[in-house]
């Protein structure tokens, strides 16, 4: 009798009314899934943080009720939220207020800025951040602490290189960090000096933490500050996911307090150093442990430094510098130490995710994550080589087959792109930066920045990928262009990619029922464009798990959360 109820109700009331009814409908977009079974649609229905069905306007229209709240895309494009595979958040939450050198075109716009922040550094702070790249300067010249004593002689300043491998530190943060023309280089470090053996404030990979040691550490405070900051900012371009590499304990503090909060508006994966693996190891968790807003089980290592400081470890010279094959990092002093942590790391469930940008350290790494399989077995670990940049062609068939990912970052391309070859040479730049042949091989790729080493934005990444056009405008057919990938490829790689070298394919990165609603919805229609407008298209809005997390200036209001 009670069947017989509910099926006349049903009836007398219609069929919307059979199922619940969605919070939140978009309809009207032009919507590209990443999923392989149902690529193109027009609308979606949300229920909660989940998505509950796709398709068309008319099929979407019947999981409306009275309280949905529907976003009318005006035919704009919808695509999965962006995942950014690599990022250092926190860091660059922080970048967001510090000193911004990293446009500056001349020595003396960079003394200029740092002039300024100095002036307006409490006593007992710091000038630190900067993301400075000499090789955008004119004329060009070497950054020495010679350039910034005259206007920082209170204040320490240790300002990094864009690409987080060196470091300029003026007199005043040498006194304070005790370096002298008496202190010796580190394993994996450099020490620049001048030719009476003074250093000249350039501090390079390693070397960095002599100075980094005298930096006090950031308050709570002020990490939340940055973790705000960071998180609005990554809303603001569709980033609705982050791995954060080398993540500090205390970052996963802040970002719990946030979720707490319930203020957390990106889900984040954190990868704290593989010298702590047994951190995690010791309470149990593994592999991608935690919830939808923030999870652990990762480890993050470095085998050596990066090209631009010619730290790269390479298995041949600089090609600018005959007697330099780059260096290991201090954690690869010795490599058996490291293969060690590894191996111990991978069998408490870790996650292995290792930092190789020259060709030898890459090969190294494949050696160890070899090792690794031959010990345990492939068990569908995961293993990320970071950033994957110059690769010995031979290496491209161990990616795929020991089912390592490359998780890389294409705006590097564009930025490093402009000078590599004077330090490698065009033949090892062929395979560089090398998508084209990584997926030819059946290697995933995993698609993200190094913010805040390169902008987060993950439309210059899209750019990046499918025009291989240098910063300096000089390649606009694009740079090595056989190493370009497709739209659809780079979009992959930038969602359903990063997804599952955090191994959550399942729950996210395509719109598809079931998967998390985390999606954006852009200024106009990439697939449609010409690859050089693509740089130019913006987010308007930004959903994470159904809520309504940013919204453009001028697009209609909406009830937001
Ligand atoms: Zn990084």
């Amino acid at each position: 009798m009670k069947l017989l109820i509910s099926l006349l109700l049903v009836a007398a009331t219609g069929s919307a009314h059979s199922r619940p009814a969605a919070d939140l409908i978009v309809t009207h977009a032009d919507i590209y899934t990443v999923d392989r079974q149902h690529p193109r649609a027009e609308a979606v229905a949300v229920i909660g943080e989940r998505i509950v069905a796709v398709g068309s306007p008319a099929e979407i229209e019947e999981w409306r009720g009275p309280e949905t709240h529907v976003i009318d895309a005006r035919g704009r494009l919808l695509l999965p939220g962006f995942n950014d595979a690599h990022v250092h958040f926190t860091d660059g939450g922080a970048d967001l207020a510090g000193v911004q050198l990293n446009d500056a075109t001349s020595a003396q716009e960079f003394t200029r800025r740092i002039a300024a922040q100095a002036a307006k550094t409490a006593k007992g702070e710091w000038v630190l951040g900067g993301a400075w790249d000499e090789t955008k300067w004119s004329p060009r010249q070497a950054p020495g602490a010679w350039l910034i004593d005259g206007v920082s002689r209170e204040v320490p300043v240790f300002v990094s290189r864009y690409d987080g491998h060196q470091g300029l530190a003026n007199s005043a943060a040498m006194n304070l960090a005790g370096i002298t023309a008496g202190t010796a280089d580190v394993p994996g470090g450099v020490i620049a000096r001048d030719a009476a053996g003074n250093p000249t404030g350039i501090f390079k990979d390693a070397a960095q933490e002599l100075i980094f040691k005298a930096i006090p550490p950031p308050s709570h405070e002020q990490r939340m500050a940055a973790a705000r900051r960071a998180l609005a900012y990554a809303a603001s371009v569709g980033v609705t996911s982050v791995q954060h590499m080398s993540a500090d304990y205390a970052d996963v503090e802040v970002y719990s307090e946030l979720l707490e909060k319930g203020e957390l508006t990106t889900r984040i994966y954190c990868a704290p150093l593989e010298t702590g693996w047994q951190d995690q190891a010791k309470v149990g968790l593994r592999r991608a442990w935690g919830s939808s807003y923030l999870r652990l089980g990762a480890v993050k290592g470095f085998a050596d430094g990066s090209i631009g400081s010619r730290t790269a470890a390479l298995f041949e010279p600089y090609s600018d510098e005959p007697d330099n094959r780059g260096i290991l990092s201090a954690e690869m002093h010795p490599p058996e130490a490291m293969r060690e942590r590894l191996m111990k790391a991978d069998e408490a469930g870790l996650q292995l995710r290792v930092h190789a940008i020259g060709d030898r350290a890459i090969s190294m790494i494949l050696d160890m994550f070899a090792d690794i399989e031959k010990a345990h077995g492939y068990h569908d670990q995961r293993m990320t080589i970071e950033h994957a940049q110059h690769v010995a062609p031979k290496d491209f068939a161990r990616f795929a087959e020991l089912h390592v990912i490359a998780s890389m970052q294409p705006y590097h391309a564009i930025d490093d792109g402009r000078w590599v070859e004077t330090r490698i040479g065009r033949e090892r730049a062929r395979s560089s930066y090398a998508w084209r042949s990584f997926l030819d091989h059946g290697v995933t790729l995993a698609f993200g920045t190094d913010w805040d080493v390169a902008p987060l934005d993950p439309i210059l990444g899209l750019y990046a990928a499918v025009t291989r056009a240098t910063l300096d405008g000089r390649n606009p057919r694009g740079w090595i262009a056989e190493q370009r990938i497709t739209l659809a490829e780079a979009v992959e790689a930038y969602t359903l990619g990063s997804a599952f070298a955090e191994f959550q394919e399942k729950e996210k990165g395509s719109i598809t029922p079931g998967k998390l609603a985390d999606m954006v919805i852009l200024s106009g229609d990439i697939f449609a464009m010409k690859p050089e407008a693509i740089r130019n298209v913006k987010v308007e809005t930004t959903i994470v798990g159904g809520r309504i997390v940013y919204r453009a200036p001028g697009q209609s209001s909406v009830k937001s959360f």
